[in-house]
């Protein structure tokens, strides 16, 4: 059955999986065969040439999952993204980037692009004249990040696309918060999806990956400049992530769910200031979000007031865990000035509006009643250290 007919859960357990002829077992068998016979040359089978049986299968339901006619699984979201940037990048040629970024793909950007003669531009913000003002005659791809980490903040992709198409620039998106399950950017015109698989696609945050969807052309550019490269993905770990990504339909939708109710219920929480998530009506990027997402996603942040201690806040919270990452089927929560964004000056957080009182919360899949017994809590128990201390 071709993918394209298949509903997403069906995709998500059947596609791109390898029959087991020998033994009949009902899951893939795992290759981890680094040495194939060389019969056929062309094809020079080897984990670095992102060509084993197992990377090719998952390919196959990764690209199904972002209506995509190919991808390619790599070793982390940043060897995903630095290797489609020099894919399509070189000496003298300049990149859009979106303001808000990922940590460590503004530290790709500002660190490494000088040495290759990459020029780069930052966008003022997220409106379409934004992205026209830093497109440059040199301009050859233009980048995004909807939702962003960590204020969920919304970029029309519909719009970028368009821009990308005019101007003649290959555009790009880090679709992780969304995931696949609630974002599509193919479907808008983007040419280049980018996942950090260590997120929403593993789920279970037990595994470091990264994945590239996007035409066959565009694949095979990827796939030539990531042979020299050598960010290929252990096949033991392919195989894992195709077992997570047999769940990622199901555990995503109830994330949603979570963390829609979860956000409607800490707006309303006096110690909270400020709730970041795309699915309240509240949230400056609710009605473009309803446009281009399935689901508003499992991620939020928020501020709390004054009177609570981030730092003692997080240190009586029972169930969510404090945690450098993000989108497991456990809840976890993080300061970004200390993990995603430490590397930035106060200037850089500052201008990004990012406070030292945010938290990023990834919504996990426990009831919500006892999410939110954990957060009351914690802010109760702050409270009380605050009084009697
Ligand atoms: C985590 C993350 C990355 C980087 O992925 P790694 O797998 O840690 O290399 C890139 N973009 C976003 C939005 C992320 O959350």
């Amino acid at each position: 059955m071709k993918s394209k007919n298949l509903k997403l859960n069906t995709i998500c357990v059947h596609t791109g999986e390898i029959k087991d002829e020998q033994f009949k077992g009902a899951i893939s068998p795992l290759y981890m065969s680094t040495s194939y016979a060389y019969e056929n040359m062309d094809i020079k089978q080897y984990p670095r040439n992102f060509n084993t049986p197992n990377q090719r299968a998952l390919s196959k339901k990764i690209a199904a999952l972002e209506h995509a006619e190919d991808a390619i699984i790599f070793s982390s979201g940043m060897a995903a993204i630095s290797t489609s940037l020099f894919a399509f990048l070189k000496k003298g040629d300049h990149i859009v980037m979106q303001k808000q970024l990922y940590g460590g793909t503004h530290n790709l950007i500002v660190k490494e692009f000088d040495k290759f003669g990459i020029e780069y531009s930052f966008t003022s913000g997220s409106e379409e004249q934004d992205f026209k003002n830093a497109i440059q005659p040199n301009t050859k791809v233009i980048y995004i990040e909807t939702p962003s980490n960590p204020l969920l903040s919304v970029v029309d992709i519909k719009m970028v696309a368009s821009l990308a198409k005019k101007y003649n620039l290959i555009s790009m998106i880090d679709n992780t918060f969304a995931s696949p399950v609630n974002q599509n950017p193919i479907d808008f015109g983007i040419d280049i999806v980018i996942h950090s698989a260590t997120k929403y696609l593993g789920g279970h945050s037990d595994i470091l990956a990264g994945a590239v969807c996007a035409s066959s052309e565009h694949i095979a550019q990827i796939h030539g400049v990531a042979i020299n490269f050598g960010g290929t993905l252990s096949d033991f770990t392919v195989w894992l992530l195709e077992r997570s990504i047999k769940t990622l339909g199901i555990r995503v939708k109830a994330q949603n769910r979570n963390a829609k109710q979860i956000a409607k219920h800490l707006k309303k929480l006096p110690d909270i200031t400020k709730v970041y998530y795309p699915g309240l009506k509240s949230h400056p990027g609710y009605e473009l979000a309803k446009e281009q997402m399935k689901g508003f996603g499992g991620m939020m942040s928020f501020e709390l007031s004054q009177e609570i201690d981030p730092v003692a806040f997080v240190k009586k919270l029972k169930l969510i865990k404090p945690s450098m990452s993000l989108a497991g089927v456990e809840s976890t929560i993080v300061s970004p000035t200390k993990t995603s964004h430490a590397l930035l000056s106060a200037e850089e957080r500052m201008a990004q509006g990012v406070s030292d009182r945010l938290l990023r919360f990834s919504v996990g899949i426990e009831h919500r009643d006892d999410i939110i017994a954990d957060i009351e809590n914690a802010i109760a128990k702050v409270k009380k250290q605050t009084v009697t201390t």
